[in-house]
């Protein structure tokens, strides 16, 4: 898709590619390029030097440290971090914790754990799914007693992403078990160095482990860190999912898997004739490139409601769904693509020092597959989503 764009917006972006073309490490840049490991430190190092700048917390209002951008600002400063091999900001923090806190929490939450998002120096986890509370996570059952002027947490969490890098976690607990599940959710912020709290890995399928599981034994989490009201979680935890859903199209993470796989496709890797010479492959691409258009005006569409004001609602449902499955056929294109070597490299981390045995972007072709299967998952399941647009949109 073409913006057209407007002077001030043209030095805007200009502005941003100086900025990251001097400030973004070429270590990460190439870590990101080939789809490598990234650890607690590549993360960090990109997102305080952002931060300096007041770009770590882009969708935040002015008065908390936000830039004031606008919705094509902070398109085109999505799609250019995609395009020139910017980690994803990692979202838990300043798009998660930091939208609940200044909207619900106290001053002295907001005063205490605010900072600590903007400059990056502190790193959340989200607390939400448990073995048995997935898609029905009303149903979750960490309890949290009273005992004064503390709870005391029992229980267990799952799937929790970078729970091992996080000193910070925003968790839904249970403090009554009277009236409708929903009701007697407390939404508590714990401090991962709690004495009782043990983070187990999960290593996922593509060999990498940013999974984890943490048990909660007799932790003792002050009131002060309650969101909101007692029992009201269940409304902060849903304004969270929503703003979450937005996000999860990746438009900029998108945009540049697609010219990757064009990249890929131009070089004969399985035999003398290069894929992108292919009709039957150029129709599929085409097909995508199409999808990914439209998923590119959809966003728009969602992101500047949201800027004049209305939350995103079950919109934001559509572009979830839409935006993960594109990516996940642009990562079925990407293996085709790679074609043999793709099969050679399923964990290029396990490589070493050996030399990749194809070209080395063919070599990202099945970890990436692999791991965009997640993304119908994360965030409330495609089926779920399906399900809230047969509901609030169809009325069904
Ligand atoms: C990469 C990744 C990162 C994650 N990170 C975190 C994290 O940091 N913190 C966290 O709390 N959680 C995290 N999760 C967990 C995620 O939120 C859950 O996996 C998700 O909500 C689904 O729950 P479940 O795995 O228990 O599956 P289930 O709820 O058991 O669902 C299993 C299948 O049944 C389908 N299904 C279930 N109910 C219905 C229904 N009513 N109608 C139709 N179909 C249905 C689902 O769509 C799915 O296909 C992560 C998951 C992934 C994959």
């Amino acid at each position: 898709m073409e913006l057209s764009l407007t002077p001030d917006e043209l030095a805007f972006a200009d502005d941003v590619r100086a900025f990251v073309a001097a400030n973004l490490p070429e270590d990460i840049a190439e870590k990101v390029r080939y789809n490598e490991v990234l650890k607690r430190d590549d993360y960090m190092r990109w997102q305080q030097r952002l931060a300096a700048r007041g770009w770590h917390t882009i969708g935040w209002p002015v008065e908390y440290g936000g830039p004031g951008w606008t919705v094509t600002q902070k398109f085109l400063f999505e799609l250019i971090c995609g395009e020139m091999d910017c980690p994803v900001i990692q979202p838990f923090g300043p798009r998660m914790a930091g939208p609940v806190i200044y909207s619900f929490g106290t001053p002295e939450q907001k005063d205490r754990f605010l900072p600590g998002i903007r400059n990056s120096t502190d790193w959340w986890c989200q607390g939400y799914s448990e073995p048995q509370a997935g898609s029905d996570l009303a149903t979750l059952a960490t309890r949290a007693e009273d005992a004064g002027d503390h709870y005391i947490v029992n229980g267990q969490k799952i799937w929790t992403s970078y729970a091992h890098y996080a000193n910070w976690m925003f968790c839904l607990v249970r403090t009554s078990r009277e009236d409708r599940p929903q009701k007697g959710i407390s939404f508590v912020l714990i401090d991962m160095a709690t004495p009782g709290i043990t983070v187990e890995p999960i290593i996922g399928v593509d060999g990498r482990h940013s999974f984890n599981t943490v048990f909660f034994d007799n932790v003792a989490v002050p009131k002060a860190n309650r969101i909101g009201e007692e029992g009201k979680g269940w409304t902060y935890a849903k304004f969270l999912l929503e703003h979450e859903r937005v996000d999860n199209a990746a438009i900029g993470v998108t945009k540049k898997a697609l010219e990757r796989v064009k990249h890929l496709a131009e070089r004969p890797v399985d035999g003398p004739i290069a894929l992108i010479d292919d009709p039957r492959f150029r129709t599929r691409l085409t097909e995508i490139e199409a999808q990914f258009a439209s998923l590119e005006m959809m966003a728009l569409k969602v992101l500047s409601d949201v800027a004049s004001g209305s939350s995103p609602g079950p919109a934001s449902s559509l572009l979830k769904i839409r935006g993960t499955e594109i990516a996940q056929r642009i990562s079925e294109l990407g293996m085709e693509a790679a074609g043999q070597y793709a099969l050679a490299a399923p964990r290029p981390q396990e490589r070493g020092n050996l030399p990749p045995l194809g070209p080395r972007e063919a070599e990202m072709a099945m970890s990436n597959y692999l791991w965009r299967r997640a993304m119908s998952i994360y965030g409330g399941s495609n089926e779920i989503q399906r399900n809230i647009i047969a509901k609030r949109i169809l009325e069904m």
